[in-house]
């Protein structure tokens, strides 16, 4: 706990304040987890369009492969000799094509027509060459194939098988042929390398076909807002497109048929922002976490200051009744002793000079007092103004001793100053007077009867010192900073019958330090505490130069 609470009001404000702080955190749990939501909802629509686009893709590369397939046997039938080279029936023994022989590095040509028979497994080759390996595949292949198609009983028969021969994947395309009595007796058909066949399907997909919806991304090419990647089975590579991306938003999908291929989808990342509508929700949690620190720093703010507040009432309470009381007394001995002269009660002279000295130097000390409590209040609203004249210190300093002389007499202490003339600075009087008396009296009043009380000075470097020395039980070193907060006592003090308000140190560190000086608590020689206070701007003008020695040769004792 940072503090003790003890009133039961201040203990009500704290409740509320931290209740409004939970409320806080409750509101900004709840923003965090609607944020959440919203953005897993995000996550969810785009990986549903990552996985929209796979299948598209995948739809449409099917269709394009068995379209091109099917061009490849039929069109040629249709075009017949007028057709263009590449249409011009491929399995015609007639075709006047000048072939290379099939040897060297054309053993394998690996684009070639076939026409199979199946009963005797003949199959003469156009437009190409195959090794005996793949021969021997196409041979095996395609009577399985036309049999399994036989069977299911199409009508028009036409297939496109993917298989490995060695490393490379081939594509076979093949149409059954019938005898008269529609007999199934063999094939024609061609081979072609897989990858390259489908690479460039999958390219033309890639760049015709809308893999997203088009009422949301427009116009905009598949390839700035897709990655697509397309393996077989074994994972060999058969398309990749041209911008590669890489987000969260990935989707995987294995089709059947041509050998079975895997299509991966990668949406980029930046178009997110545009398949989301509304865009992507940013994450809120840097910005409430922020939030809920400030909230709580501001709690524990108010629950500071308004503890301050309490503790300043308070201590305004005790100020004002120990103030009564620091009045009361002096005001009991000026009554008491008035009323002595008045009723013609004494009866020596020397008794009445003794009423009236005590009359004399109890209403110094209520002229004191009344002056620390305005000098208070005015520093308290900020209106301390300060005339400052070139004074000569040690002077002004003698006259706040003899005018304390009085109150020193009552308790029989002695005020024994060791002052320096000629020093001169510019201070408020008044405010000097005020100063000595309040730390003379402090002296007085914490020091024991009789003691002596040492009044010092030094000049050095443009600043002068003076020192107030008592005998009493002097500061430790703990306290010697909070004294001079307003209404601070020792608690020794505070709970003695010397009276005090706790406001004369405040009120010459005030005004001191108004003047540029400063003003601190020590041990001194004797035992008890010092009182330093320091001036700036001090010369000594008479001895000719403004420069202040650095000890001083002339001392005066009053
Ligand atoms: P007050 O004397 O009215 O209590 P001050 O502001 O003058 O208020 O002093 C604050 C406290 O500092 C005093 O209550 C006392 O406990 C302590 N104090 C001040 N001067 C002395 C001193 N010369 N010796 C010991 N304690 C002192």
């Amino acid at each position: 706990m940072l503090f003790k609470v003890r009133q039961p009001r201040l203990l009500l404000l704290t409740g509320l304040l931290a209740l409004s702080f939970v409320f806080t955190a409750i509101l900004a749990y709840q923003a965090q987890s609607a944020a959440r939501s919203h953005r897993e909802t995000a996550d969810r629509t785009l990986q549903d369009y990552a996985s929209f686009a796979a299948t598209e893709f995948g739809v449409y590369a099917k269709q394009m492969l068995s379209g091109d397939v099917a061009e490849l046997l039929f069109v040629p039938a249709d075009q017949g000799l007028g057709a263009p080279s590449r249409y011009r029936n491929p399995w015609s023994p007639d075709t006047s094509e000048q072939r290379a022989p099939c040897t060297g590095t054309r053993v394998d040509s690996g684009y070639f027509f076939f026409r199979l028979e199946f009963r005797t497994s003949d199959m003469p080759l156009t437009r190409g060459c195959a090794s005996e390996a793949v021969r021997a595949w196409v041979r095996d292949t395609v009577p399985k194939h036309a049999w399994h198609f036989l069977k299911a009983d199409y009508a028009t028969v036409f297939g496109g098988i993917v298989g490995r021969v060695g490393d490379e994947p081939r594509l076979i395309g093949f149409v059954v042929t019938r005898n008269d009595s529609g007999v199934a007796v063999g094939a024609l058909g061609f081979v072609t390398k897989f990858k390259p066949f489908a690479e460039a399907r999958f390219a033309y997909v890639m760049k015709n076909y809308p893999l997203l919806p088009p009422a949301i991304v427009g116009q905009t090419p598949n390839d700035s807002l897709l990655f697509v990647y397309v393996t077989d089975t074994t994972a060999h590579e058969l398309y990749r497109s041209k911008n590669i991306f890489q987000s969260p938003y990935a989707y995987k999908t294995t089709l059947g048929g041509y050998g079975g291929f895997v299509v991966h989808t990668v949406l980029r990342p930046e178009a997110a922002q545009r398949l989301v509508i509304g865009g992507l929700p940013r994450s809120r949690l840097p910005l409430l976490v922020g939030l809920l620190a400030l909230s709580a720093g501001l709690v524990l703010i108010s629950v500071q200051q308004i503890r301050r507040e309490y503790e300043l009432g308070r201590l305004r309470a005790d100020f004002i009744s120990s103030i009564s009381h620091e009045l009361r007394t002096p005001l009991a001995q000026v009554r008491m002793f008035a009323e002595t002269l008045l009723l013609g009660r004494v009866r020596t002279d020397e008794e009445r000079q003794r009423s009236l000295r005590i009359i004399d130097q109890e209403a110094r000390r209520l002229t004191h007092l009344v002056e620390n409590v305005l000098q208070f209040s005015r520093s308290e609203r900020q209106l301390t103004r300060l005339s400052l004249e070139s004074t000569e210190i040690a002077g002004q300093v003698s006259e706040a001793i003899e005018a304390f002389a009085p109150i020193a007499q009552a308790r029989r202490v002695t005020v024994q100053a060791d002052l320096i003339s000629g020093i001169v600075a510019p201070v408020d009087r008044s405010a000097l007077r005020q100063t000595m008396l309040n730390l003379l009296d402090n002296a007085v009043k914490y020091g024991p009867a009789s003691q002596t009380v040492a009044v010092g000075m030094a000049a050095e470097h443009g600043v002068v010192r003076i020192t107030v020395d008592d005998q009493g039980p002097g500061i430790a070193l703990a306290e010697r900073e909070r004294i001079w907060t307003p209404f601070y006592r020792l608690e020794r003090d505070a709970n003695s019958a010397v009276a005090g308000s706790g406001i004369g140190l405040a009120v010459v560190r005030e005004l001191v330090t108004q003047h540029g000086g400063r003003v601190w608590a020590e041990r001194a020689k004797s035992g008890g505490s010092r009182f330093v206070v320091e001036f700036p701007g001090a010369t000594r003008p008479t001895s000719g130069s403004d420069a202040l020695p650095a000890s001083a040769p002339e001392n005066v004792n009053t």
